[in-house]
């Protein structure tokens, strides 16, 4: 008999919430990571210093009944094991064409009435638009319990109902269904798709029933943060596969995978290539990225998997500037927990899709849109002095040329220099009270969590080319007995990947 029912490969938050639901329904479960530490892009960690936080400034409320993620983590035992903690207001977006500042509330009600209260002349195209946000929010969750649903069939079908004014716009780009609602509005626009950068990097390739789910579960419940930062859910994950009798391995990395007999096998180094073992299970689970995954197959079984996934295009990336300062930010005029600053160039929604690119460059006039991220804003638990301050925006793994590092980062300190220049000319004197700094880009996304292209969300989540093409990806892929349980087995961010994980973890267990 196999030593393991299911060996996953890689231990970001994918992997780990697959284990430890399997785990804890009695399989015997190895988690294999490539990194130090557990966690992948949910890490947080300490740079001198300066608390790096990995990834997170929000997710969206995993206690509210209808999120995603509620479930989930229930089931993988850890939604009580850390505190989740409100991010106030959901954002405060400035800058580009949205004039004196505006703070997006984090609920549908409060957000409608703000909006409407800041732009009068396109209420019916606000309460149009969060109404049919909400509506999609409902019907999901509710398509999202599967069988469950049927035990409130009234309900089930007022869910369903709500969803039939949207097949009108079923295939619309983000762009496109605001230009539909709001014409030439551009500022509403702005600030509706202000933090855009949590999903991904272009309006006019973003699909809109996408953003109405993601943005939709934030204006649902609030944003909350992982008290202490996003490592100690990663970590509370470990903890419970290990608890139900699973093991977890870091610092191993996956070299082969042989799936064509029934007990299919695994084979990880130590990171040198030194030390190889080979384990076998029933089935596995991988959370590395496809196309990581798929050299390490033998020949048939990695034409069917490269096969299946060539139509889709990587989602985007993010850079990273974590700066230390010497005083809280607020100090400075950083009055909310996540701010998104559109660039002064930016005069419509759909510039934001210039900004990812920027960075191929040296910094010039142009910024690209960024997210502000003041930790001492909210009860985050995040120690200070220095006081860590997160600024992040679209990035391209191809504005980096990783052939000559030296001048890598030399570029990269340049960009540094200019980011904290722009930052202070928002708020004066900022950029004296730096006193440490930490610089990730696509290249150190790649580097890091061995992700192609530096993606940070899976697969982009573009349109569907009709109404006939399912837009949904799955955790089952085209081999028997291998799964995905990632960013790439349905959506990106924390929601998106705890949901796959949990679904693929269904997969597996139905199937016995
Ligand atoms: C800067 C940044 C900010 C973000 N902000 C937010 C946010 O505010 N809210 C939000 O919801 N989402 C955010 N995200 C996105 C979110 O963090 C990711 O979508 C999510 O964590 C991805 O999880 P995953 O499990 O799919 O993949 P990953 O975290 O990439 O995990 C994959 C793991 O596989 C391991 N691996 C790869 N190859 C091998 C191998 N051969 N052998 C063994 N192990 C291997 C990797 O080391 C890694 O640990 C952010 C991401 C970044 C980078």
């Amino acid at each position: 008999m196999a030593p393991y029912d299911v060996v996953v490969i890689g231990a970001g938050l994918g992997g780990l919430t697959a284990g430890a639901i399997l785990a804890r329904e009695g399989r015997k479960v190895l988690v294999i990571e490539r990194g130090n530490s557990v966690g992948g892009a949910a890490s947080s960690y300490k740079s001198g210093e300066l608390f790096v936080e990995g990834s997170l400034h929000e997710t969206s409320d995993p206690h509210h009944p209808r999120d995603p993620k509620h479930d989930v983590l229930t089931r993988a035992g850890v939604i009580d094991k850390v505190t989740w903690v409100p991010s106030g207001a959901f954002y405060q977006a400035r800058g580009g064409p949205i004039g004196q500042p505006f703070l997006m509330p984090d609920n549908f009600d409060a957000a409608r009435q703000a909006l409407s209260q800041r732009f009068p002349e396109a209420r019916k195209g606000i309460d149009q638009l969060l109404g049919e946000m909400q509506g999609i929010v409902d019907a999901m969750a509710t398509i999202s319990q599967g069988k469950d649903a049927l035990k409130k069939p009234r309900q089930a079908l007022h869910a369903l109902f709500k969803l039939l004014p949207c097949a009108r716009d079923w295939s619309l780009s983000l762009s496109q269904k605001l230009d539909r609602v709001f014409g030439d509005s551009e500022a509403v626009k702005c600030v509706l798709a202000a933090n855009l950068s949590y999903f991904h990097d272009d309006p006019t390739t973003l699909w809109w029933m996408y953003f109405a789910m993601a943005q939709g579960n934030y204006l649902q419940g609030g944003g909350r943060y992982v008290q202490g930062g996003s490592q100690r859910l990663s970590s509370a994950l470990a903890r419970a596969i290990k608890v139900a009798g699973g093991d977890v391995l870091v610092r191993r990395v996956v070299s082969g995978i042989a799936l064509d007999q029934a007990a299919k096998t695994v084979t990880h180094t130590a990171k040198d290539g030194s030390d190889p073992k080979t384990v076998e299970c029933l089935r596995i689970v991988g959370n590395a990225a496809p196309a990581v995954l798929e050299p390490l197959m033998e020949a048939d079984a990695a034409e069917k998997l490269g096969r299946s996934y060539a139509r889709q295009t990587p989602s985007a990336s993010l850079f990273a500037l974590t700066l230390g300062l010497s005083k809280p930010p607020r100090e400075f005029g950083v009055t909310a927990y996540s701010t998104q600053l559109l660039p002064p160039w930016m005069k419509q929604l759909a510039d934001y899709g210039q900004g990812a690119a920027l960075m191929a460059e040296e910094p010039g006039q142009r910024m690209p849109p960024m997210s502000v991220v003041d930790y001492a804003a909210i009860d985050s638990g995040v120690a200070a002095p220095p006081y860590a301050l997160s600024v992040l925006g679209p990035d391209l793994l191809s504005n980096w040329d990783s052939s000559d590092m030296e001048a890598y980062r030399e570029k990269r300190g340049r960009w540094q220099v200019a980011i904290v220049r722009y930052l202070s000319s928002i708020y004066p004197g900022l950029g004296d009270a730096v006193v440490a700094s930490s610089f990730n880009s696509a290249l150190s996304v790649r580097q890091y969590l061995n992700a192609p292209d530096g993606a940070v969300y899976g697969f982009a989540p573009t349109p569907p080319a009709s109404i006939w093409q399912n837009p949904f990806r799955s955790p089952r892929t085209a081999i028997p007995g291998f799964y995905l349980a990632s960013a790439y087995a349905g959506f990106g961010g924390y929601t998106g990947v705890i949901q796959s994980a949990g679904v693929c973890a269904d997969m597996i267990l139905r199937e016995g």
